[in-house]
């Protein structure tokens, strides 16, 4: 790992652009109390090809889909992350790694070039599962995306006008009972934010330079499902490439309840932060299993 020179960080820091830290319009509000009722305010919450959805394994299409390929991934970034409460979930705008781009995606289903944009997070309460995607029938604890733009779209309402404008990269977690915090370095950094973020609009500055690589841990990143949806909370937009990891990574029982701490712009709890799943309709969904895969046992 190294760094730029810090004469050199700083006047990189004075040419950077501004960047959205998200895909949605600014200020946007919606509440997940009543879902269902979103597409009277958004109608394309009430159109095809909606996401979440059940991801099953036994009616996937086993196709040879090429592997994703994770550009500037394992580079570090060029800023500290500033995590956010925005009121609706706790996200982070992508900064740009030490050699002045952001980390960017391809391959899978997707024929262009994606920039990472956002990350953020979806989840439950003490009394409730809050992943937005099932696998196998069974709701995960916890699912982060992380969002994508096509860098052949200018801004962020031209890819969300475009069936292939947005990619996102979903991670499930699972609970699990333990007194020692996982491996996880870039995670840790994230969920250990989260107690500097009760309220809305609260943000906070981990003090380490993370890589985006490092919030996959050590997930096999070989192995997904991929299907055309769309945005999963308004304006529903029907633009989003997902890649769903079938690896599910742990989270502590004592890392979780952080996220049941977070309250919305009224004050309240913000809990149950998924959205309900959507019909599969006539879409195909698609598994890439690496051929190789557990070839040396
Ligand atoms: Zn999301």
């Amino acid at each position: 790992m190294h760094f730029p020179a810090i004469g050199d960080f700083y006047q990189r820091l004075l040419f950077l652009l501004p960047f959205s830290a998200n895909l949605l319009p600014e200020g946007l509000r919606f509440s997940y109390d009543e879902p269902q009722k979103w597409q009277y305010s958004y109608p394309q919450c009430g159109g095809s090809e909606q996401s979440p959805i059940a991801l099953n394994p036994h009616k996937v299409i086993p196709i040879g889909l090429p592997p994703l390929y994770f550009g500037l991934y394992d580079e570090p970034f060029d800023e500290l992350l500033s995590i956010r409460n925005n009121g609706h979930t706790v996200e982070f705008g992508v900064p740009p790694t030490v050699f002045g781009e952001r980390p960017y995606l391809t391959g899978g289903l997707l024929s262009d070039f994606y920039e990472a944009m956002a990350v953020h997070f979806h989840w439950g309460s003490s009394q409730s599962k809050g992943s937005e995607h099932l696998i196998n029938g069974r709701r995960y604890d916890l699912e982060m995306h992380i969002v994508h733009r096509n860098t052949k779209y200018q801004s962020d309402e031209e890819a969300r006008n475009q069936t292939d404008g947005i990619a996102v990269l979903a991670v499930l977690f699972k609970v699990v009972k333990t007194d020692y915090l996982y491996y996880q370095p870039g995670l840790n950094e994230i969920f250990g934010s989260l107690l500097h973020l009760g309220e809305f609009n609260n943000s906070y500055t981990p003090a380490a330079f993370l890589t985006l690589g490092s919030l996959l841990g050590n997930l096999d990143r070989g192995n997904f499902y991929a299907y055309k949806g769309s945005l999963t909370t308004p304006p529903c937009s029907p633009a989003v490439l997902w890649h769903v990891f079938a690896e599910v990574l742990p989270i502590s029982h004592r890392e979780l309840p952080k996220f049941w701490q977070l309250r919305d712009r009224l004050g309240r709890p913000l809990l149950n932060t998924f959205r309900p799943l959507q019909s599969v309709e006539a879409r195909q969904v698609f598994q890439r299993r690496p051929i190789v895969e557990y070839a040396w046992l």
